[in-house]
């Protein structure tokens, strides 16, 4: 079986502990890392750049630039961009904030772990431990940090630990039925 993602260049065999089976596919867990950085990515452009933009566009261009730049990094890039508030026309003009030197060097220097979305901020070993919590379901994850993300930049509001508010948010919303969240893959 080969690997869903079609930038895939992992060598491994396919074993328990390295992949994920996700609706027919089955993917090694960095390739659907990148797969989910990427949908993050074009979710982040559609909220705060233009709604509109075609998403196939954006993952197929994020697919062209996948060589050169991580996903990991280009939803740094995202991310500091609309906290920057640097201007884009439309997504090709991603490709010039990407190549720029200066978020490369940030890139390079931060910890750049620390960070999901552009206000929740969690570490690696959170983000772990919140997947573990919430029994290896990314797409659960993702809905619970973008209904946080979306909370405080609707009421201004900020949390000492974003890992405990998510916490006790999943804890007391057992019973929510969490939207179905965009996962499409080209
Ligand atoms: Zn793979």
């Amino acid at each position: 079986m080969n690997c869903g993602f079609k930038k895939c260049t992992c060598t491994d065999e396919f074993t328990d502990d390295n992949s994920i089976v996700v609706g027919k596919k089955k993917y090694h867990l960095q390739c659907k890392k990148d797969i989910d950085d990427m949908n993050k990515v074009a979710d982040i452009y559609c909220k705060y750049y233009n709604e509109k933009e075609s998403w196939a566009i954006m993952l197929r261009s994020m697919h062209n630039w996948y060589n050169q730049h991580s996903p990991e990094y280009m939803l740094f890039c995202i991310s500091k961009s609309v906290r920057e508030k640097r201007a884009m026309t439309n997504f090709f003009s991603f490709y010039y904030i990407l190549n720029d030197l200066t978020y490369q060097d940030r890139y390079r220097n931060k910890d750049i772990k620390y960070f999901t979305y552009d206000k929740v901020l969690l570490a690696d070993y959170e983000y772990a431990q919140l997947l573990e919590i919430m029994e290896n379901n990314t797409v659960q994850l993702t809905y619970y940090i973008r209904k946080l993300n979306d909370y405080m930049t609707v009421h201004n509001k900020s949390y000492a630990s974003h890992f405990n508010t998510l916490c006790s948010w999943y804890k007391n919303n057992e019973d929510s039925k969490p939207i179905p969240y965009r996962n499409e893959v080209l």
